[in-house]
């Protein structure tokens, strides 16, 4: 695998498994695409999601992993699964669908890939040998689902960050109340972006993260993409033609698992981007200039994020893979805080991508009109997208495809305000409220989240 700065050597996916970001600071995507064809697209019809996501991963994960023990790790995650589809598709109205992406431990879409991530990862680290420290920044789904998947390993100590007071409660209690000795959970005071901002200086102070062994496995990892981009495969195969996926996005991780489906072959219609009010993708597609703003607290805390990290990889697709160009034009935007796209840029982003964006009162009313007209209770997330879904209406072709990526009960608040139902806790979150809550809050300051870090570590 290759990194999008390109000064990193070439590395294969065990070892971008374990290193999480590149050593020059860019992210790592696979040198070449691996192909799928038409025929073996539509062979996936009918197929157990099991048994996709293994012949989907064991193409970036061959020489690193056997056959037997990419299946083992596959089973092993989605054995806990409380739907056996995994990914299935709800029809809510003729040509309209929900992708359902939370019937794993933790009720959020991260789930699906960080269940796998954590079983390889482990098995890579023993393989090697030594203590990984992995450091996680979350707007609020990946902490938890990251505890679910490395609590309690050996060898591990995982280090979960997130802004303080801007997380749902759930999601706090989820992360917090987790039994583990070797998870610790930072509150910072600040927002996700710095929260992220830190993790990457942490990555940028070589002599500490050699030390300590540091890795990340937020959507950075591209083992995150790689096992995401399973259910756009499934989705159109059971659909039988091309879609447009509609994506709730915040670090644009999940719908960039839709781009690198199409790069291997899959046909897809459009991959439409949905933001709430932190809305600088939305700005970016339609204006051309890619401005962050200040992060707005809203009511889908796990898209409050203005400097979404794996825009970089879409960027340097879009370029033509110019890793001179996206050295340079990071840097731009590291310093001015934005950065004006060459029309060549932009015209690659729209080839593949739109961008709708709605605020907290549409959330709300459109979580109140779904209940109303189908019957379904959709948590803040998904109603973003589907808001922009039912925006398009009249200029979409084909089936349309919704990602929701948090069981309702999540955010149950924002859910009773729209609907008058409060969705009930589903058996696996019993006992959430009555857990020790163990956290340590922190002021926004990297050199206290290193001297924390290194006081905390289970292995020196
Ligand atoms: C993480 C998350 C998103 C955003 O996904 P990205 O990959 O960061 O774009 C959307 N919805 C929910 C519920 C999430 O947890």
């Amino acid at each position: 695998m290759i990194s999008t700065r390109g000064s990193a050597p070439k590395a294969g996916f065990g070892d971008v498994l374990l290193a999480g970001l590149a050593p020059d600071g860019g992210l790592y995507l696979p040198q070449f695409w691996p192909q799928v064809s038409v025929r073996e697209i539509a062979s996936f019809k009918g197929r157990a999601y099991n048994d996709v996501a293994h012949d989907i991963l064991m193409r970036f994960a061959a020489g690193s992993f056997s056959a037997a023990e990419i299946k083992a790790d596959i089973d092993a995650a989605y054995g806990a699964f409380d739907d056996a589809q995994i990914a299935p598709l709800v029809e809510l109205e003729p040509d309209l669908f929900l992708m359902e992406l939370f019937h794993g431990p933790t009720l959020a879409f991260k789930d699906i890939a960080m269940q796998v991530l954590g079983r390889m990862f482990a098995r890579a680290l023993a393989k090697r040998g030594g203590h990984a420290t992995v450091v996680v920044a979350t707007s609020g789904d990946t902490g938890s689902a990251a505890i679910a998947a490395l609590g309690g390993l050996a060898n591990i100590d995982v280090f979960v960050i997130h802004p303080k007071d801007r997380v749902s409660e759930v999601q706090r209690r989820q992360m917090t109340t987790a039994p583990y000795d070797n998870v610790h959970n930072i509150a910072l005071c600040g927002t996700f972006d710095d929260a992220q901002a830190i993790v990457k200086e942490l990555f940028a102070d070589v002599a500490f993260a050699r030390a300590v062994r540091l890795t990340a496995v937020n959507s950075i990892n591209f083992a995150r993409i790689a096992a995401q981009c399973v259910y756009y495969f499934t989705a159109t195969a059971t659909l039988g033609q091309a879609a447009t996926f509609v994506v709730p996005t915040g670090n644009f991780g999940d719908i960039f698992a839709g781009e690198a489906a199409m790069h291997m072959g899959l046909g897809i219609e459009k991959l439409v981007v949905a933001t709430n009010a932190n809305d600088i993708l939305a700005r970016t597609l339609n204006e051309g200039v890619y401005a962050s703003a200040r992060v707005q607290p809203s009511l889908s805390p796990s898209m409050d994020i203005q400097v979404a990290s794996n825009f970089e990889r879409a960027l340097f697709e879009a370029s033509g893979r110019d890793s001179a160009w996206l050295q340079d034009a990071m840097l731009t935007f590291a310093r001015d805080r934005k950065l004006t796209l060459p029309e060549t840029v932009l015209a690659g982003l729209r080839s593949c991508y739109s961008a709708w964006r709605s605020d907290d009162r549409e959330t709300i009313q459109t979580i109140g009109e779904v209940y109303k007209s189908t019957g379904q209770l959709i948590d803040p997330h998904t109603a973003v997208a589907l808001r922009a879904a039912y925006q398009m209406k009249g200029q979409r072709q084909g089936p349309v495809v919704v990602l929701s990526t948090a069981h309702p009960a999540k955010f149950p608040d924002a859910v009773q305000q729209a609907t008058g139902k409060r969705p009930a806790l589903p058996p696996r979150l019993a006992g959430l409220y009555e857990g020790v809550e163990r956290l340590t809050v922190l002021d926004n300051d990297k050199a206290l989240v290193r001297a924390h870090i290194e006081a905390k570590l289970n292995t020196p």
